[in-house]
């Protein structure tokens, strides 16, 4: 034996460690399916390596994985002929090398995780240490010596590089659980048979337990006789009372003898009927695939023949996990799995799914693909790019069966709706089927959102389009004036509160032959009466006067200043272009810190006041500029129509400080307080006094006073 090194663990890790052994959590038994998984997985890779190489497997042919519980010393052996691992594996890998999830994983156990999440985290190994108080890990691989890693946790573990007098392994890695008292169950055969059904049972590889056998024998006295020298047969552990018979004395003993119990069953649940697949195998599946705690929310199993042959079986989880949209540098997601007939391929096969359905977990089982297949080969892949329109068609039929129940529909909604939006966004091919998945509150929609078909059938005929709104919440679209006269002529408006909604809706365009009309943007076409036509027509004349004074006084604030029948009760608000960012656009690319400055004004400037000629306040105004052009009053109540409509339709102010200032004297008129005698100056020194203001607002302060 050479000598072994101590290492001690990373700082998480040994944190993480304690936190499994001090605090009592019931689902202990999960560490057999983290345990039996990690062997899974080094038993994939060496089959992978072996398709390109057939003498990796030299070392050791058999693939499989061995559990052999050992009740005389209290020990739990999982052991696999996987790849192993190399003294540097051991070492970085079991326990220096911190990884991201192992803070995660506290986190979340602290906020009530079940432990049972581990795997989700990357962790899954330490769970060990929820049933043993020592673990030794003895491993090969095929490019190093063997070695062995023990630990009881401690903050510390060994390295010790094998002598000749240790058992020998092939190749691949055994894990010895040396268990705490009070976990003994886990030495009991009907326990570990339990267990590795439910949670192993599409492990893709042999399991075998190591079994003891007890059989009743009636032998007759001389063959026991015989028996006793001879080493090799069982030995005779109990001896029944003896029996007279009529000739021979014979004798009822126990024969104890070991034997290899096959515990999983290995048809891989994707070659099976699917009529034959119990939701309990497919929950079973699915969990050994995905490491997640929950049963899926929904499941798609079907196969494509013809030209092209392969099987598959999809699921949505019931929520997006942790870290999905957690952005810098790739993360590895477990999603579609890829056999190549029935040959494990890879893990997460990018160029299967599309970004935006990431959160699809399955498997793909070609006929097709060559069984040496490499990661760089796949992207140029004709098979697997026909594989890949395909899971994305079935995805989104998925998507629609979960639809037809509205309960499990919201939840799904919840946790993937930015996928769905991400995907109208990108997928030009899909984009009309996705856009019926979506689901917004809406001007007629109350407590429940609608979908766009269910909109559709509630249009009436002479509408122009499908309406919408952008915004920051529901609550700051709800009372925007943009939709004053929509509603007042029954349009539904469906209300866009997600970021990315904008960026969904710009791609989307039409539903179902419907242009989408943005209820803040300039051109919403908004069917009148003939009536209506003239009587807008008569206000649009009688107030080209003050439109145009309107642009003189702000000038390149705004780009022109029309007369609109959007509004029923404000006075003005202003509109963006057709094609240009709306008010919530300019909002989300603010407060993005990337802005390019540049592009950012462009974009923003282009902004069209429109004022409701029909509202008082716009009245009086009118009547005060005709009777006198240079009134400064006049000048002063533009810049603060101005400013209001700013705020009310979404934009934010360009100065805060000035519009204050007017506000402030407003209040003074309300409070009849006289600036002169106060002295105050509020910076605002060529204002008039707004004393003689007519207007509906004034009046209204006077009262209160
Ligand atoms: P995860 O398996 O999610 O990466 P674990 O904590 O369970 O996290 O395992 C850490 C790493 O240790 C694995 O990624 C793998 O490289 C290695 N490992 C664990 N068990 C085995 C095993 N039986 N054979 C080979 N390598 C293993």
């Amino acid at each position: 034996m050479s000598e072994s090194e101590t290492f001690a663990f990373s700082a998480d890790i040994a944190q993480l460690l304690s936190l499994i052994i001090n605090t009592f959590y019931s689902n202990k038994e999960i560490f057999l399916r983290e345990l039996v998984s990690n062997a899974s997985d080094a038993l994939d890779k060496i089959r992978y390596q072996s398709l390109t190489d057939s003498s990796v497997l030299d070392s050791e042919p058999k693939l499989e994985i061995k559990i052999v519980p050992d009740k005389a010393n209290n020990t739990l052996t999982i052991e696999d002929s996987g790849i192993g691992m190399t003294k540097a594996d051991l070492v970085n890998n079991l326990g220096t090398i911190a990884k991201s999830g192992t803070k995660a994983f506290m986190e979340a156990l602290q906020a009530g995780a079940d432990i049972s999440m581990i795997g989700q985290f990357g962790v899954g190994f330490y769970s060990a240490y929820l049933v043993a108080d020592q673990v030794t890990v003895t491993s090969k691989h095929n490019d190093d010596e063997q070695h062995t890693w023990a630990s009881a946790a401690g903050g510390s573990f060994t390295i010790t590089q094998d002598g000749a007098d240790a058992p020998k392994i092939g190749r691949g890695t055994r894990i010895v659980l040396t268990l705490k008292e009070d976990m003994q169950e886990y030495l009991e055969e009907r326990r570990i048979k339990d267990l590795v059904k439910k949670h192993s049972e599409f492990i893709g590889f042999p399991i075998s337990l190591y079994v003891e056998k007890t059989e009743e024998k009636e032998v007759t006295d001389d063959e026991e006789e015989e028996e006793e020298g001879d080493d090799d047969k069982p030995k005779v552990e109990d001896v029944d009372e003896s029996e007279e018979k009529k000739e021979k004395k014979t004798k009822k003993i126990k024969e104890v003898s070991h034997e290899w119990d096959h515990l999983n069953q290995q048809k891989p649940i994707w070659m099976r009927k699917s009529d034959e697949v119990t939701h309990e195998d497919y929950a079973a599946f699915y969990k050994s695939l995905s490491n997640d705690w929950e049963d899926h929310a929904a499941v798609k199993h079907f196969s494509v023949e013809g030209q092209l042959e392969f099987r598959s079986v999809l699921y949505v989880p019931k929520r997006a996990p942790f870290d999905m949209f957690e952005g810098g540098n790739k993360k590895k997601f477990n999603n579609i799995k890829l056999y190549v007939r029935r040959v494990f391929i890879m893990d997460n096969c990018e160029e299967l799914m599309p970004e935006y359905l990431q959160f699809v977990k399955g498997v793909v089982d070609s006929e097709d693909l060559p069984l040496n297949i490499s990661r760089e080969s796949l992207q140029q892949n004709k098979i697997l790019r026909v594989i890949r329109k395909n899971l994305v068609k079935k995805s989104i039929e998925l998507f629609n069966e979960l639809a037809e129940d509205a309960e499990k529909y919201k939840k799904f909604y919840e946790s993937f709706a930015k996928n769905i939006k991400l995907g109208i966004h990108e997928d030009s091919t899909n984009r009309s089927k996705l856009a019926k998945l979506l689901r917004y509150f809406s001007t007629k929609s109350g407590e429940e959102t609608t979908s766009l078909d269910d909109y559709v059938s509630r249009m009436s005929e002479n509408q122009g389009g499908i309406y919408y709104i952008t915004g920051e919440s529901k609550i700051s679209v709800e009372n925007s004036p943009f939709l004053e006269q929509l509603k007042k002529k029954g349009f539904e408006v469906l209300y866009m509160t997600d970021p990315i909604d904008e960026y969904a809706v710009q791609q989307l365009k039409e539903f179902d032959g419907h242009k989408l009309i943005c209820a803040t943007k300039e051109g919403l076409a908004m069917d009148e009466t003939e009536e209506e036509k003239k009587k807008f027509e008569e206000a649009k004349a009688a107030s080209e006067g003050l439109c145009k004074l309107v642009k003189e006084v702000l000038d390149d604030k705004v780009d022109k200043v029309v007369v609109s029948n959007r509004l029923a009760d404000s006075p003005c608000c202003l509109v963006t272009g057709e094609y240009g960012w709306s008010a919530n656009m300019e909002r989300i690319m603010k407060a993005q810190a990337l802005r390019d400055s540049s592009s950012g004004s462009y974009m923003s400037s282009k902004k069209t006041m429109e004022i409701n000629p029909v509202n008082s306040i716009i009245s009086a105004l009118r009547e005060k500029a005709e009777a006198d052009q240079g009134d400064k009053t006049v000048k002063d109540l533009i810049w603060l129509l101005y400013d209001t409509s700013l705020l009310t339709s979404g934009f934010s102010l360009d100065e805060p400080t000035t519009f204050a200032g007017r506000i402030h004297r407003l209040i003074k008129l309300g409070l009849s307080i006289d600036d002169d005698d106060e002295g105050l100056d509020d910076g605002d020194d060529d204002l008039p006094p707004l004393d003689d203001v007519e207007g509906e607002d004034a009046s209204t302060m006077e009262m209160v006073d």
